[in-house]
């Protein structure tokens, strides 16, 4: 099997109350679980797809065969997105919430204004969301920082098919079982209570990445 689920950085109360303990086992083990048990699935057999990592095989859905292109791109991003976004949290105070700083602070404010203008975007960009999905801060291939939602599993990084292509920098899970145990139908509560435990510190390691490509 060539992907595996990958233990969460920290304990499944780590980041309680912003995020229950039963979502957070339910979400990592049962949800992130199947789209690695169904990515492997999808691709077994096929040793030149087996072989990628999840970034070039989501990178490159044309490549993929289209009996299973649906597949691994909903599993294959099922899995890149919270692999990503496990690392981009940590407990309140912990390294969680806070105020950034380096260089993506600059890059940030020089983009959207300022650290608040920028949360508000991202905000109104995560509520805005119909359905299942995700809200990125993203890197464009101009080198621009611009924030994007995308539906199911989709991401930045799958090329042709989403309309805003780059690499992921922030990225935050408004699908209903990321949050509904806790706070039901309540989206903004989540949102904003999540601000509390984003890890900054990958972010900029995120934003680093990119930038050097
Ligand atoms: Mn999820």
């Amino acid at each position: 099997m060539p992907f595996t689920l990958p233990d969460l950085p920290y304990s499944p109360d780590a980041l309680e109350p912003v995020i229950d303990t039963l979502t957070m086992q339910i979400h990592h083990g049962k949800h992130h679980n199947a789209y690695v048990t169904n990515l492997n699935k999808a691709i077994a057999g096929k040793p030149n797809l087996e072989s990628q990592t999840v970034e070039k095989l989501i990178g490159n859905l044309a490549a993929v065969p289209e009996d299973i292109r649906a597949a691994v791109r909903n599993n294959g991003g099922g899995h890149y997105n919270h692999s990503l976004f496990w690392k981009l949290m940590a407990p309140k105070g912990k390294g969680g919430g806070g105020e950034l700083a380096g260089e993506l602070a600059g890059a940030i404010k020089g983009a959207f204004g300022s650290f608040a203008d920028f949360k508000q975007k991202f905000t109104d960009m995560a509520l805005g969301r119909f359905g299942s999905g995700w809200a990125w801060l993203c890197l464009n291939s101009d080198g621009k920082l611009c924030i994007c939602s995308t539906p199911n599993q989709d991401n930045p990084l799958m090329n042709g098919v989403v309309d805003c292509p780059g690499k992921p920098i922030l990225g935050l899970d408004v699908w209903e079982h990321a949050y509904y145990l806790k706070y039901q139908n309540r989206r903004p509560d989540y949102v904003a209570a999540w601000w509390d435990v984003v890890k900054w510190s990958q972010a900029e390691e995120n934003y680093k990445a990119a930038k050097r490509g």
